[in-house]
């Protein structure tokens, strides 16, 4: 059946609104363009939101992590444990101060880094863990900062995909040492391009802030006291994220919704297919499905292609990075290092998913699926047909 006459139905989009365009238009016609109130203002939003002591506005989620463990002073050969299950920045961060990523494997209901494989791969050059909230679900943070105390180790939250999520112990942003923020245009906010370091240490905050600014002094801007970088947001993003902060709760509140809906629209077929993990602590960042291992491997990239003839677009979140080109040729890694990672990579599909998507949207999506998935390849199904 051709359903070519079916809407588009895109993987994610920004929730752009008139408060965001208003305030772009008055900060263009303001005259001051960068360092002025609108970053100031966002900074001061993410630490109301955060519960952080500091915010730096950086130019990216990748700045903020390359700052970050700069301004811990990891640096050459140091070691730094992290999940193979995430984005590639998160480990290309430890590359950029010449540290090493040294991966722990994952658990398989969370997706989070599985605490419980991180202490066997502790080395005297282990400087610091850095936990990913994937897909918006909080790692075990209160796990994490107990192994960071036993051995002297930093915690650092590559939080990119979870503002607005919370542990037990407060807002992602402050329960770590260092916390590193995304604004991409899928993230729960955006500033088109953008990121933002939370952190309750002052004098981390201020290296940060100085690194970020070309390694100025805050006393005298004619002072560059260490090598920096020009990883400064403009005043044009930075009016975005105040006008994105000030709708937070709204955009949150619209996300959750979606994903319940998914939820109640995928439960029948919950024998095929894992659902996210319902926590009331996740910020949802994306909805990411996970085919059920009775499947062949080829099923996912089967269901995607599908699901694309129908108008539907999806995305493999995420390849393993210990997988990717860079890292096998680095360091030699291959199938089978990271098992779980690994089957999980194999079988997980992001849905379409963003604030402004319609609830008839979330339907089709959900029946196409539902649709879809008995004629997918099984590894049981082909052996009762020989039965
Ligand atoms: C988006 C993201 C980043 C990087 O953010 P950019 O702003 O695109 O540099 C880092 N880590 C994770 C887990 C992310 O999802």
């Amino acid at each position: 059946m051709t359903r070519s006459h079916d809407p588009h139905i895109p993987l994610s989009r920004p929730d752009i609104g008139r408060a965001e365009v208003e305030r772009v238009l008055a900060t263009l016609q303001s005259g001051r363009l960068a360092l002025g109130p609108q970053i100031r203002e966002f900074e001061r939003r993410m630490t109301h939101l955060t519960d952080a002591r500091n915010a730096v506005a950086v130019a990216s989620g990748t700045a903020a992590l390359h700052l970050i463990l700069e301004s811990m002073g990891i640096g050459d050969g140091d070691e730094v444990i992290t999940t193979p299950f995430s984005f590639v920045a998160t480990a290309n961060a430890a590359l950029y101060v010449d540290a090493v990523p040294v991966f722990a494997d994952i658990d398989a209901a969370t997706l989070n880094i599985n605490p419980a494989g991180i202490e066997r791969v502790i080395s005297p050059r282990t400087r610091a863990i850095v936990g990913v909230d994937v897909f918006g679900l909080p790692a075990d943070w209160s796990e994490l900062r107990r192994i960071a105390n036993d051995h002297g180790l930093r915690l650092i939250d590559d939080g990119c995909e979870a503002l607005g999520a919370r542990t037990d112990d407060g807002p992602v942003g402050s329960v770590s040492d260092a916390t590193a923020f995304g604004f991409y245009p899928n993230k729960q906010i955006t500033t088109g391009e953008g990121g933002c370091i939370t952190t309750n240490d002052d004098d981390l905050a201020e290296v940060c802030r100085s690194l970020a600014n070309q390694g100025r002094e805050a006393a005298d801007r004619m002072n560059h006291v260490r090598l920096g970088y020009n990883y400064r947001l403009s005043e044009l993003s930075g009016a975005v994220g105040c006008a994105q902060l000030e709708r937070f709760d709204e955009l949150q509140a619209r996300r959750k919704h979606l994903a319940e809906t998914y939820g109640r629209l995928l439960q029948p077929v919950t024998g095929d297919l894992h659902l996210p993990v319902a926590s009331s602590n996740r910020s949802w960042f994306a909805y990411v499905i996970v085919l059920s291992s009775a499947f062949r491997t080829s099923a996912r990239d089967e269901l995607m292609e599908r699901l694309a003839a129908r108008g539907i677009e999806s995305a493999p979140y995420f390849p393993c990075i210990h997988l990717q080109p860079l890292y096998r040729e680095r360091f030699g890694y291959s199938t089978g290092s990271f098992p779980v990672a690994e089957s999980i990579a194999d079988r997980s599909l992001a849905l379409p998913f963003y604030s402004t998507m319609q609830e008839e949207q979330v339907q089709r999506v959900a029946a196409a699926l539902t649709e879809l998935l008995p004629a997918l390849p099984q590894h049981s199904r082909s052996l009762a047909a020989t039965a």
